[in-house]
């Protein structure tokens, strides 16, 4: 009887196994589409200066906008993009939607753009990207890549080469999700990142947990005395603004100041201004 049961149990589990695997290769067939059908879309979100909340930076963050399912985060389909293949066509749509878009902004605001590590491995991605750049028009200073400390896993030397590259190129280079991986104080070492973004598990347990704001002032004089600047993500209240003002954080980015959003609106320069002017106020208030 026991047997038996397990037997079910396994069939059981073989085919809920087979349901998962036929939805996944049913999204991964929709994905192969969605460039061509529109559906991907690019939100931007502001990155602030943590002095001032002037706006420097908008980093970019992929939507896919699927007919049924509606708007899917980029959680539900990046990694499925990388374990396929399909990211290097996805990841080059990004990279050209985002630096077309920011040659056209009212102002000179860089854009941050997310490159997965599969992506990143590609043979020639750093001329990739010198191509879109020139394309585009756009200076290589304004372009900002985020990457996270995945690159380095498979081949760390060749990482270092990619980026030094992108390096000569001109362009920034952004340690993203900082304080989440295995070891990315060793990457430190690695190579010199232009900043560092500390990921927002940080800022979230900030007001809950003492050590957190010890663990993010002690990350951002490191990063300080490293010679890099310190963008601290996921800021929601004025409680966590005010703390990370006292950290001297260079750049902070959060529901607080705007969640992503599409760029149509902002790009009419009154309305950018008007927004411009709501940050400063957020930052002056705090400081009163
Ligand atoms: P990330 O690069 O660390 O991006 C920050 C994420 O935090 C974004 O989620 C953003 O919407 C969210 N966020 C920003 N402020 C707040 C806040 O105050 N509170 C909370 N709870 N969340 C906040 P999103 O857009 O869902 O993106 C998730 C991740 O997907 C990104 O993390 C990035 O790793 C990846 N991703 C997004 N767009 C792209 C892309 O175009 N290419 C690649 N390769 N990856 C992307
Ligand atoms: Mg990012
Ligand atoms: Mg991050
Ligand atoms: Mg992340």
């Amino acid at each position: 009887r026991v047997k038996d049961e397990g037997r079910g149990t396994v069939r059981f589990f073989e085919a809920a196994m087979d349901e998962q695997l036929q939805a996944r290769r049913r999204i991964e067939h929709e994905l192969s589409g969605a460039i061509p059908r529109g559906e991907l879309q690019l939100y931007y979100q502001p990155i602030v200066n943590g002095r001032t909340g002037e706006i420097e930076t908008f980093e970019a963050l992929i939507r896919w906008h699927h007919p049924v399912r509606g708007c899917v985060p980029p959680a539900d389909f990046i990694p499925l993009a990388e374990q396929t293949d399909q990211i290097g066509r996805i990841g080059a749509w990004v990279l050209d939607t985002a630096c077309a878009a920011a040659a056209a902004w009212p102002h000179p605001w860089r854009v941050s753009v997310n490159v997965s590590p599969k992506q990143f491995r590609q043979p020639g991605f750093a001329a990739g990207v010198a191509a879109v750049l020139g394309r585009h028009g756009l200076p290589p200073g304004r372009l900002v890549l985020e990457i996270t400390e995945g690159v380095f896993i498979q081949d760390a030397t060749m990482a270092v080469e990619v980026l030094t590259a992108l390096r000569t190129l001109g362009v920034r280079l952004a340690l993203d999700d900082f304080g989440t991986g295995y070891s990315s104080l060793s990457y430190l070492q690695r190579f010199k990142f232009d900043k560092i973004k500390v990921d927002q598990s940080f800022v979230r347990r900030l007001g809950r947990h003492a050590d957190t704001l010890t663990i993010v002032r002690a990350i951002t004089h490191l990063g300080h005395n490293l010679g890099l600047q310190v963008t601290v993500e996921g800021v929601e209240t004025q409680e966590q603004l005010a703390m990370l003002r006292e950290l001297g954080c260079d750049q902070m980015q959060g529901y607080l100041f705007a969640r992503p959003a599409p760029m149509t609106e902002l790009s009419q320069a009154g309305s950018a201004d008007r927004e411009r002017a709501r940050l400063r106020a957020l930052f002056g208030e705090t400081s009163a």
